[in-house]
């Protein structure tokens, strides 16, 4: 990336960008999901001055479609939050920040009654306590629900409405172009474009990053239209590092449309814990003899056993019989008005299923708390990189870590604020952002080809080539430019990690390294952008200190 434009807090800078507006804040807020909506709020409750902004309504978002469920441990079932971190540590092959997890784990009964509190209903047992259903990777009944299978539009539609009882400015259709920079190097708001293109600069004390991950990184995905990695390609550009960016999951059942693109509706893994099974076009199931917890084995298990079933059988699809569930339509409604689309009836025959890109595993470095490298800079929920997931995410755990991390950065802002550590409002003129676009159609195709389940050198390399060919410096001017030059810089920074990773772990799966290697790999990669704003790999040494 290129800026035009002379140095920050210039006032008189002939290339700088005049704004429409301009507007303060303490604290500014990106994405109105799980994340961002539970943070804006803790905030207000601490006493900041909060503006949110999101680029598309405030319910467009990957948590809206969110349909398991939350993971979260109630000791009266016999649960424990050490059974959840166990869970939780074996799907993250090895890759996940134990500490970090039994934080997050631990949170989450208190974050859960709190986002009660603010309006969400869960689902019911036939005694009144919360129905609670099994995933994959779970040894426990601990996925809370509601709607049945339409979790995400209840937490969402609670939270935005709390948001307009707590009277937090919304501005939507407002998309994040690029940050503010302090004079020392930090983050001093953000400039934006409007619905009508125009710019307008809010200037805050910290920015916090809620943008969700990057599906549409792929031709086929769970993850609607906004999910394009803008947050994390801002991060990237204001300094701060990323991790395990080659960990993106692959969710192992979208319902399959021939030549399906964009978003696939889900059919969640909740249908497989009462009771469904993967079989092939022959009947024959396809988990057995595959991992000890057969149909319901962590994710990353079970879609790269259905690509070797698919590659051996010559197809592009599978099958979900759940035709013994009693009571589909009821349980699995969102399931079952998404079959009926494509006139398929659950309960009478299997459904056609195959793998989508689904969660990034990785993303900005941050603790626990949602603190960056960059003074002034915080993420939370799926754009972020706690340690949680590590090289694969156990099911239902995101909407947790959104509800969890979203409080803890809000909360984090309030004591950096407090102690004095985050720079006062200042002068700084938004850059002119200009930088490197390749054709999203072209990128899509490249990554589901090569970036996928299933990948090695050539590939990765190939791919990495190409997209180095066509992208041209283009001005970030528009909604569709931001979101393009996100995806041409992620697709770059998940390709250098991926070409790096020479050993599979997770949902990084190379075919020409077939194995896992501890000796090597046991550690997270992360990315930064170098001098000229190409990602590369740090070095372990500079990495143990750069996030
Ligand atoms: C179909 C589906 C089913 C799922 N099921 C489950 C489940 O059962 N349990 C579970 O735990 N997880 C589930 N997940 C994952 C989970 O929904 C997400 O990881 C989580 O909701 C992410 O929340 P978030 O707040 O981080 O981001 P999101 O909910 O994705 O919100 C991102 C927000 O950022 C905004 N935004 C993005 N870029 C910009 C920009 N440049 N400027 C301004 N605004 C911007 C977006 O408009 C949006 O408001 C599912 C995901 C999908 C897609």
């Amino acid at each position: 990336m290129t800026t035009v434009g002379d140095e920050v807090g210039d006032p008189g800078a002939k290339t700088s960008v005049s704004p429409g507006w301009e507007a303060t804040a303490d604290l500014v807020v990106v994405g109105t999901g799980v994340a961002g909506l539970t943070a804006a709020l803790r905030a207000r409750e601490l006493g900041l001055s909060v503006l949110v902004v999101t680029k598309a309504e405030v319910t467009d978002s990957n948590t809206r479609w969110a349909q398991g469920g939350v993971a979260v441990v109630d000791l009266a079932t016999g649960d424990s939050v050490a059974d959840h971190v166990a869970d939780t540590l074996a799907a993250g092959g090895g890759l996940c920040e134990e500490d970090v997890v039994r934080y997050i784990v631990a949170g989450g009964p208190a974050a859960v009654a709190r986002l009660r509190a603010r309006g969400t209903t869960f689902d019911r047992a036939d005694d009144g306590s919360l129905a609670r259903t099994r995933e994959g990777g779970h040894s426990a009944f601990r996925v809370i629900h509601a709607g049945g299978d339409a979790t995400g539009a209840e937490v969402e539609r609670a939270l935005a409405a709390d948001v307009g009882r707590q009277r937090v400015p919304v501005l939507e259709r407002h998309i994040a172009v690029d940050t503010l920079r302090t004079p020392s190097g930090g983050v001093g708001g953000l400039l934006l474009l409007d619905r009508d293109g125009a710019r307008c600069v809010v200037r805050a004390r910290a920015v916090l990053l809620a943008t969700g991950g990057f599906g549409q990184l792929y031709q086929a995905t769970s993850n609607p239209e906004i999910a394009t990695g803008d947050g994390l390609a801002l991060a990237l550009r204001a300094g701060a590092v990323a991790a395990d960016l080659e960990f993106v999951q692959f969710h192992p059942t979208v319902l399959y449309t021939p030549g399906a693109r964009g978003r696939c509706p889900l059919v969640t893994e909740a249908v497989r814990g009462e009771g469904a099974v993967l079989v092939d076009a022959t009947g024959a199931r396809v988990m057995p003899g595959v991992h000890p917890l057969g149909d319901l084995a962590p994710r990353d298990v079970v879609s790269a056993a259905i690509t070797r079933r698919m590659a051996a059988t010559g197809g592009d699809h599978v099958y979900l019989d759940a035709t013994g569930i009693d009571g589909f339509a009821r349980r699995f409604p969102t399931v079952h008005a998404a079959c009926a689309r494509v006139s398929v009836d659950p309960a009478q025959e299997p459904i056609p299923v195959t793998p989508a890109a689904h969660f990034a595993c990785g993303g900005v470095a941050t603790s626990p708390e949602g603190r960056t490298g960059v003074p002034g800079l915080y993420a939370a929920g799926e754009v972020a990189r706690t340690g949680l997931h590590g090289a694969n995410r156990l099911a239902s755990n995101s909407l947790l870590e959104g509800l969890v991390v979203g409080e803890r950065a809000a909360e984090a802002v309030a004591m950096d604020l407090a102690a004095g550590e985050l720079a006062p409002l200042g002068r700084a003129v938004p850059r002119a952002v200009v930088a490197p676009i390749a054709d999203r159609e072209l990128v899509q195709r490249l990554m589901s080809r090569h970036a996928a389940i299933g990948r090695d050198a050539d590939g990765l390399s190939g791919a990495a080539a190409r997209i180095a060919a066509v992208r041209q410096d283009r001005a970030l001017d528009s909604h569709r430019a931001v979101e393009d030059a996100a995806l041409t810089l992620l697709a770059d920074a998940l390709l250098v990690a991926a070409a790096e990773r020479t050993e599979s772990r997770g949902c990084h799966v190379r075919t020409d390294f077939a194995e896992r290697d501890d000796v090597r790999w046991q550690r997270s990669l992360p990315v930064r952008l170098d001098a000229t704003g190409t990602p590369a790999v740090l070095a372990p040494a500079l990495a143990s200190g750069a996030a």
